[in-house]
């Protein structure tokens, strides 16, 4: 499929100039070249702007809850392992009311990827203030400056035990299809957090704030790999080494402002993932995963009367 066959006819109602186009446009392209065809492929969103992602996508997809976009992409992943499965949300949505899921979504190293939008507001309700915004910061949207301490999403989701993390920019294309498509072939979780300007409600940091120099006359934005930055855990490896990768990843984590390190944190090929972990215990899991079970009948009739499950959802 070329990347304009994923794009549906629904009306978009994002605001001109949002970041959120430049997420959508590197989504088609990355499964464009990663020769996914649509069927293949499960969107599931958040609630918030981008929680509409799913829409504007010609592939399965549920526009779900507030915070539980993590639940539906499991479920999902677990039912059929075949599929790619890939869970976007915002950062109000994902790190506020779904930052349980968050972790724990982490710990399981499920092959799914989490695309995080992150403009630092909630964009949807009219530019509050969401949980990564830094203590002292505000946007012209709020009263008041935070007076609470912002979370870290990188070493949110280093320390949740999420196997590939890194971070795009939403207006940088070509490097962001590189990364959404490296997120969906690692096997286990990963975590693409986006920088995403929100011109509407965010003129803190805005497109201008993210491309313009430092004081320092260096560009803010730079890649990890311009730094020869290794962020590999090989699959055969010792611990000695995984913790040094851990904690480089920590460090780099923590470098915002004046330099932004964009591209791939960590990335740990030796822990175990998920549905492999489930097949040793239930070893047909694999082979006859539920997406391939018949439903149970009782009295020679399904017991899944999806006919009438389909009628209620459409009235
Ligand atoms: Fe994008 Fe902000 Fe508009 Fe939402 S409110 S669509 S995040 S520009
Ligand atoms: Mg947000």
């Amino acid at each position: 499929m070329q990347p304009k066959e994923f794009e549906t006819d629904i009306k978009n109602d994002w605001c001109a100039g949002c970041g959120d186009y430049g997420i959508l446009r590197a989504m088609e392209k990355a499964f464009a070249e990663l020769g996914l065809a649509s069927h293949q492929i499960a969107v599931f969103g958040g609630i918030g702007c981008s929680g509409k992602t799913p829409y504007y996508l010609e592939v399965n997809g549920i526009h779900t809850l507030h915070g539980r976009v993590l639940p539906f992409a499991t479920g999902a992943k677990l039912a059929n392992p075949e599929l790619t499965v890939i869970a976007v949300g915002g950062d109000g949505d994902g790190l506020g009311i779904g930052a349980g899921h968050f972790v724990n979504a982490g710990r399981r190293n499920l092959d799914l990827t989490y695309l995080l939008f992150n403009n630092e507001v909630y964009g949807l309700t009219k530019g509050q203030a969401a949980p990564t915004i830094r203590q002292g910061e505000k946007t012209k949207a709020m009263p008041r400056a935070s007076m609470q301490n912002h979370l870290n999403p990188v070493m949110l989701a280093l320390s949740s035990g999420y196997t590939w993390i890194g971070r795009g920019y939403a207006y940088y294309p070509d490097q962001l299809t590189l990364l959404i498509q490296d997120a969906i072939c690692h096997k286990g979780s990963a975590f693409l957090e986006i920088l995403q300007p929100c011109p509407v409600y965010n003129d803190l940091h805005d497109k201008h704030w993210y491309e313009r120099a430092g004081i320092s006359g260096h560009p803010r934005l730079y890649a990890l790999s311009s730094e020869n930055y290794d962020p590999l855990v090989p699959a055969h490896t010792d611990e000695t080494l995984r913790d040094e990768k851990f904690t480089q990843g920590m460090r780099k984590a923590q470098e915002w402002g004046e330099r932004i390190p964009l591209g791939v944190f960590y990335q740990d090929l030796s822990a175990p993932e998920f549905t492999q972990q489930i097949s040793q215990q239930t070893v047909s899991y694999l082979e006859r995963p539920p997406a391939r079970q018949v439903p149970p009948v009782h009295n020679s009739k399904s017991m899944v009367d999806m006919q009438s499950l389909i009628t209620r959802f459409i009235l």
